[in-house]
């Protein structure tokens, strides 16, 4: 079977409940639940220790759990003010720092605000922005640490999915971010099917080539969603609301594809994630069983 791992972004409430207060307990927690990927969250502002990342990211190393970060919600590659770019900059500046510490590959960020004005200048901007992120960054990424712009839920954020490919093809280094509950969310319920799956996976190859087109990162969860795009992230077993994994899971293997999936339902993102790994795994026997 294709290389693809599972895990959660942060922590579960059941890792709590369990007694468990430290992330540096995360890793084996995971791989003990047969999971193989963490995203550390710093949403909220950077601020932990070099010493305390640099113990998670040795625990992830021993248990064969791949790690990501995600960066800080402030950022805005299309900021209109000066000041606004120079702290976009030192935000993913600094959350390629802590990448490193922990022995993180891959760094999740949102794009920014389209703003009130016309949505190609806040692109431009961005674009504009984003550049001087890869110069200011380039030690990180010399070390082979990428950012990965996400595609995002509300419309009034830059990052459908043309616009993330749009940035990601700056620099070979970027590498996309599919949020598919933020595509559904956007999309009022667009990913329903199969082919809606198939469309999305078949634009990256071409925007970005196929290394790009097979190795891309993924969150996923099911999501609420307003006119104005994504309410709020649901748990797998809340199946009134969408989207469905498993016709994406069928394509991941008909493709061989090798994403990192990274599941962020609320409260039960690891058992969830363990949920979408089942349902791979499942395909994977039944995709056997036909070809014998
Ligand atoms: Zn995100």
């Amino acid at each position: 079977m294709n290389k693809i791992r599972f895990g959660p972004a942060g922590n579960s409430e059941s890792f709590y409940e369990q007694g468990h207060q430290s992330s540096v307990e995360m890793p084996k927690w995971l791989h003990d639940m047969g999971l193989d990927a963490y995203e550390y969250s710093v949403t909220r502002g950077i601020r932990l220790k070099e010493s305390t990342a640099g113990e998670i990211g040795e625990q992830a190393a021993k248990w064969g759990i791949a790690m990501s970060l995600h960066a800080p919600y402030y950022i805005n590659l299309a900021s209109r003010e000066e000041e606004g770019r120079k702290k976009t900059v030192r935000y993913l500046y600094r959350s390629m720092e802590a990448a490193d510490w922990f022995g993180a590959k891959r760094v999740v960020f949102h794009p920014g605000s389209a703003g009130k004005g016309d949505r190609e200048q806040a692109m431009e901007a961005a674009k504009k922005l984003l550049l001087r992120v890869l110069e200011q960054c380039s030690e990180f990424i010399a070390k082979g640490i990428h950012l990965c712009p996400e595609t995002m839920g509300k419309k009034n954020q830059l990052g459908s999915l043309e616009e993330t490919l749009d940035l990601c093809q700056l620099d070979e280094s970027l590498i996309p971010t599919l949020d598919f509950g933020h595509l559904h969310a956007r999309s009022q319920g667009g990913i329903r099917t199969a082919k809606d799956y198939e469309n999305i996976l078949d634009s990256i190859p071409g925007a970005l080539g196929d290394r790009r087109g097979r190795a891309f990162h993924v969150h996923f969860s099911r999501i609420e969603y307003t006119a104005a795009g994504e309410k709020r992230h649901r748990t797998y077993q809340e199946t009134e609301y969408g989207p469905d994994f498993e016709p994406l899971a069928g394509l991941l293997l008909q493709k061989n594809l090798e994403p990192v999936i990274i599941c962020e339902s609320r409260k039960t993102m690891a058992e969830d994630a363990v949920r979408l790994q089942k349902i791979l795994q499942e395909k994977f026997s039944l995709f056997n069983e036909a070809r014998l």
